[in-house]
């Protein structure tokens, strides 16, 4: 990342870590704490039987389901659902962006139309990427996003939000009339209810999903019970999030549109979409509970992100793909490999610790790291200069 992106990004992380700051230890968001903290890690205990149980549930709920082993078979599947479409629309997705979608809908032809506001800023600049997974466009300044905005819609936008806004959703509106496949991603799947739980602010996830088929991306490790235990997730995800108490919207899709207003006779696609297609993505994530599965519990808040020194100074070169961070280096390991890892920057690391003091769930990426460290010097993959260092103070007693 540049310079000034970095600047501009620490400038959003501090007015973010501000407003989140003020809810973040009343005595309400601390016994929702306890509580989603006691939700993850039942579901994480159980994800085996709670992905057979979401699976029937979400079936006998009219569904169709995909278990994708990895990005190639989730990335098939899609495939397979979307490849008469000239143009797709898409809401943000950490999933989505973990398995390559975008990239991968482009060299077949397929254009991703990205609607999250955030997330299309970023989709005209290629020089970008995202730097937060809630709030995506957060390095880029009004006056750059204003000339990035200008350049890909060949208009004037002036560098002011409102116009942004307007000729941003303009734009978006327009072309999504001409879409019917809507892509999404899911904040919690409830196995119990057969319900799939999402959050936004922008409006988009409600008209992507109101499309004529609607693709849900999910982690297993999304998996909870019921639908009241995926609310309290993402109310604790929205609050870490965004400083909010909840987010505009909640939305429960638990099958595709339907009536029976008609002598009781059921008929789908009545003004959402005819068929859901939920994709279940394991990717890497059994792996990662045989390791412990201790950052399978995580939410996807980004607090880590936002509070991170070494993040506050690389950006998202600290992280894999979507998954920025910490986290996203310890989980990249079981998602692609070691190397993969090493490459993310589990050496960048500092193991202050302040990620495992900001996470609600109290997940201790900096030991994670270091074990990872551990094991991967084991298996001689370590870092040359640390080498060198640890041979001079061998030989002389000093690192130098
Ligand atoms: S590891 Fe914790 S702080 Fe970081 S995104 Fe996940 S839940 Fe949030």
């Amino acid at each position: 990342m540049k310079e000034s992106e970095i600047k501009a990004m620490n400038r959003s992380f501090g007015i973010l870590n501000e407003r989140r700051i003020k809810i973040m230890d009343t005595p309400q968001t601390q016994e929702l704490r306890e509580k989603v903290i006691k939700i993850r890690e039942h579901s994480i205990s159980n994800l085996g039987e709670l992905l057979q149980k979401g699976i029937k549930t979400l079936e006998t709920n009219g569904m169709e389901v995909i278990l994708a082993e990895n990005s190639e078979e989730a990335l098939q599947a899609v495939y397979d659902i979307v490849k008469d479409e000239k143009m797709v629309a898409k809401s943000k997705s950490n999933t989505a962006g973990e398995i390559g979608l975008s990239e991968f809908l482009k060299t077949h032809d397929v254009e991703v139309l990205e609607t999250d506001l955030g997330d299309r800023i970023v989709q005209f600049d290629p020089e970008s990427r995202p730097s937060h997974p809630i709030g995506p466009a957060s390095h880029l300044r009004m006056v750059d996003i204003a000339r990035i905005v200008s350049r890909e819609l060949e208009m004037e936008v002036e560098p002011e939000p409102r116009s942004i806004l307007n000729s941003v959703k303009a734009d978006v509106l327009e072309k999504l009339g001409k879409c019917r496949v809507g892509i999404t991603g899911a904040n919690s799947v409830a196995a119990e209810d057969g319900a799939v739980v999402t959050v936004h602010n922008e409006g988009n996830i409600s008209l992507v999903s109101m499309l004529d088929t609607h693709i849900i991306l999910a982690g297993i490790d999304k998996l909870v019970e019921t639908v009241e235990e995926a609310v309290s997730v993402v109310k604790l995800e929205t609050i870490y999030a965004t400083g909010k108490r909840v987010p505009a919207y909640m939305n429960v899709v638990s099958s595709p549109s339907k009536t029976a207003d008609i002598e009781q006779i059921h008929l789908r696609g009545m003004y959402g979409p005819n068929r859901v297609v939920v994709i279940l993505i394991d990717n890497g994530r059994s792996e990662a509970l045989e390791d412990g599965g201790e950052c399978l519990l995580c939410i996807g808040c980004g607090s880590c992100v936002a509070t991170c020194p070494v993040y506050s100074v690389m950006g998202n070169e600290f992280g894999y793909r979507r998954h920025l961070g910490g986290k996203g280096v310890f989980l990249s390991q079981f998602i692609e490999d070691e190397s993969v890892c090493y490459d993310s920057g589990l050496f960048y690391c500092t193991l202050c610790g302040l990620c495992t003091v900001e996470c609600p769930l109290g997940i201790e990426t900096n030991h994670l790291m270091e074990n990872t460290r551990k094991k991967l010097v084991k298996k001689g993959i370590s870092n040359v200069k640390h080498c060198e260092i640890k041979d001079n103070i061998k030989k002389t007693g000093s690192p130098f």
